[in-house]
């Protein structure tokens, strides 16, 4: 077993990354290293695991046996609590050059057990102009033991600047049956839900475990894309839309709220609220009433990314259902994301052209386009939802 077993049809990168994981062993123990590169960028679509294969490549960097995947650094990895590692996302929707510099500054300091410094930069496509140049200084000269890497989905998301000095980890996605087999493997998930999941999750293993092991998830699944057939008047396309975006606002305020207690939780115990001595017990610190204010303006922003990832997910759910609808349309012989709805995708099949079809994924296309520029969800979504009638 090895921390890349779970990189699941990625054995291109796995061999790459191998290597140059027993290249990074020969420099610290004192030898040349040929391979060895201190910035990594992985690319590849959503799904395919970028994060996760980087997190493995972390692994097998400080493992004293390139990535055995049970000795404690390895394990500390993947739980994201080795002191070498630092593993960061945007705070909003992107990274500040403030929330980079800061990140620059840990990144110099040497590593503590003595192997390296390793910065895991998930979607440093949200890197804002001056946080991505204060990036590539730091990537342009970097402290002999520290190792960067960097997440995207394409290389051509990140400054050519930046580009040019990573060396490139290109990830695919998995095929059906290569996600469908990890589930029922590792997972213990019955086939048929395993390759029920695979297929609607076409190919992105955390989706697809997220539909074969979560109720709710497979629920919020039916209620989407349950959307096509109820578009029967302006009225319900309205209400479709209302009940879309409150999923969606719904989903991450559950994914958020546990996430900002323990952060409030943390920030009043630093700063002395709860603690009985003199001077203290009115409340918090000075300092402190200003360290909160931030944290609360972080957490919104944070709120306001997951709430518009989880109606972009919602989205791309219900493009799935239409390009199903033209391959039946078309007679395309192909697998069909959402085989499980196939009466639904053989009526809409029928009783549309698929000139039709197309013009409804381009009106999904164009609503993504529009809440990735601010525009509100309600007015967009409703637009999508007259369009898609
Ligand atoms: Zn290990």
């Amino acid at each position: 077993m090895t921390v890349f077993d779970d990189l699941v049809g990625q054995d291109q990168a796995v061999a790459v990354l191998s290597r140059a994981a027993a290249a990074a062993g020969e420099v610290v123990a004192g030898g040349r290293g040929a391979g060895m590169t201190h910035a990594w960028l992985f690319t590849g679509p959503p799904g395919a695991g970028r994060e996760d294969a980087a997190r493995a490549f972390a692994a097998a960097l400080l493992c004293p046996d390139a990535g055995c995947g049970h000795c404690d650094q390895c394990h500390q990895v993947l739980i994201g609590s080795h002191p070498d590692l630092e593993a960061v996302r945007p705070e909003g929707l992107s990274y500040s050059v403030k929330q980079t510099r800061e990140l620059i500054l840990r990144a110099a300091g040497a590593p503590t057990q003595g192997r390296w410094r390793v910065i895991l930069f998930e979607d440093a496509d949200r890197a804002t102009e001056s946080a991505a140049n204060a990036l590539l200084k730091a990537i342009e000269e970097p402290p002999p033991r520290t190792v960067w890497l960097l997440c995207s989905p394409a290389p051509d998301d990140l400054m050519i600047t930046i580009r040019s000095r990573c060396r490139l980890i290109t990830l695919t996605t998995p095929g059906t049956e290569a996600v469908a087999q990890v589930l029922a493997a590792r997972d213990g998930v019955p086939w048929e839900t395993a390759a029920f999941a695979a297929r609607a999750a076409q190919g992105h293993i955390g989706r697809a475990r997220a539909l074969a092991l979560d109720d709710a998830a497979r629920q919020r699944r039916e209620a989407v894309l349950g959307i096509p057939r109820s578009l029967t008047g302006v009225g319900e396309c309205v209400s479709a839309a209302e009940r879309l975006v409150k999923t969606a606002e719904e989903e991450a305020a559950a994914a958020t709220a546990a996430l900002n207690d323990n952060e409030t939780t943390e920030l009043r115990r630093i700063y002395g609220e709860g603690s009985t001595g003199k001077g203290l017990n009115r409340g918090l610190v000075r300092g402190g009433a200003g360290a909160l204010k931030e944290l609360e303006d972080r957490q919104k922003s944070r709120a306001t990314r997951i709430k518009r990832d989880s109606l972009d997910a919602a989205l791309l759910e219900l493009v799935s259902f239409y390009r199903d609808v033209l391959a039946v349309q078309f007679g395309a012989g192909v697998e069909l994301a959402n085989d499980d709805l196939r009466f639904d995708l053989d009526q809409l099949a029928k009783k549309s052209t698929p000139e039709e079809t197309l013009r409804r994924i381009d009106a999904i296309m164009q609503c993504r386009e529009r809440l990735a520029a601010n525009v509100n969800p309600q007015i967009a979504v409703e637009a999508m939802m007259l369009a898609l009638r």
